[in-house]
């Protein structure tokens, strides 16, 4: 299958090696020029599981794709905050059956898509594997992990082009599962993101230090609870005790590591996605005339380490 990835940080790295060491045609772009200067002179460069590896594929700015290069898959592995720019100058690369994959943290990035693209050409998922950074030139791939998506409107053919795209990333061995919801999916995956991302990145510390704290629990609980009702006013019945269990079953499996938001604010001094998180739940709970106040607190904390460390 040809491949673009759009945003090849950490994440896009994992997948964009993944697809091509499977033998599919895999393009890269990206908006950060050191990024970019490695990509084109070095290749992708990681730790693959302790192993180092390297895979040379075409690497492009953002705004230097030739107009005249089509894809099968565009997937989207951005930051959230960096998505829309990154659609809007891969406008003129898309044509009538292009899909736009989208496995990045955060929610409503369907709508992002479709203000641009068809809902038939959206799919949207989410990841479990994680990937960090260790230099502009240098990804950190190691932990198992999975991933899961679907298309966002029923019917055909986009229901067999989500069976495909399934089939293609886990014979990559990104452990890839077809999702009978989509959003409720992204709404889970936020439970993960709004307690132990949030959290960890407020206190500075990892996984598995977080979950030996006093009061985890209860505030895991608490940040769920107010996901699930947002999630309610949309449509999605997120059953709170199960979005606990997959919280909490982070600390088994992922263990001592530190979250994508913390690498973002306390390594690297970069503003985060936490609007995409917490926040979301918070404003949206505003519009519905909800209370959140957990979330509401937590984007704010975030906020205000941000501004008091000058993020960029
Ligand atoms: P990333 O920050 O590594 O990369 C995203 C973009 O930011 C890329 O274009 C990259 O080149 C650029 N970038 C990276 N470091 C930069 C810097 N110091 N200055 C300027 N630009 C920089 O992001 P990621 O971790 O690959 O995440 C992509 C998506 O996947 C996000 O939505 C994230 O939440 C999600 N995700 C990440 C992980 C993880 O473990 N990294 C896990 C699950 C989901």
């Amino acid at each position: 299958m040809k491949f673009l990835v759009a945003g090849v940080g950490a994440m896009g790295t994992r997948f964009a090696l993944k697809l091509k060491q499977a033998g599919n045609d895999v393009t890269v772009v990206d908006g950060w020029d050191l990024r970019l200067k490695s990509l084109k002179k070095d290749g992708l460069r990681a730790n693959l599981d302790g192993q180092e590896v390297i895979e040379h594929v075409p690497a492009y700015g953002q705004t230097e794709l030739p107009n005249n290069l089509r894809f099968d898959v565009v997937l989207f592995l951005t930051k959230s905050m960096q998505l829309e720019q990154m659609v809007k100058d891969l406008l003129p690369n898309f044509d009538g059956h292009t899909m736009a994959l989208c496995l990045m943290n955060g929610i409503g990035h369907e709508q992002t898509l479709e203000k641009y693209l068809p809902k038939e050409q959206v799919f949207l998922g989410n990841t479990m594997w994680t990937a960090q950074m260790t230099r502009p030139d240098h990804v950190l791939l190691e932990d198992d992990g999975s991933c899961e998506l679907s298309n966002v409107a029923p019917g055909e053919p986009q229901a067999s082009q989500a069976k495909q795209l399934v089939e293609v990333l886990d014979k990559a061995g990104l452990k890839c599962h077809l999702l009978a919801d989509p959003r409720y999916s992204v709404f889970r995956k936020g439970c993960v993101n709004g307690t132990l991302n949030t959290l960890c990145t407020l206190f500075e510390c990892n996984l598995e230090e977080f979950s030996k704290t006093s009061h985890a629990h209860e505030m895991v609980v608490e940040v769920v609870k107010e996901f699930a009702a947002v999630g309610a006013k949309e449509g999605i019945d997120l059953d709170v005790d199960e979005a606990v269990h997959h919280v909490e079953d982070c600390y088994r499996v992922i263990g001592a590591h530190y979250p994508s938001m913390y690498q973002d604010l306390v390594k690297n001094n970069r503003r985060t996605e936490v609007d995409y998180i917490n926040g979301y739940v918070a404003s949206h709970g505003k519009k519905y005339g909800l209370k959140t106040p957990y979330c509401n607190l937590l984007t704010q904390e975030v906020h205000t380490k941000e501004d008091l460390q000058h993020a960029k």
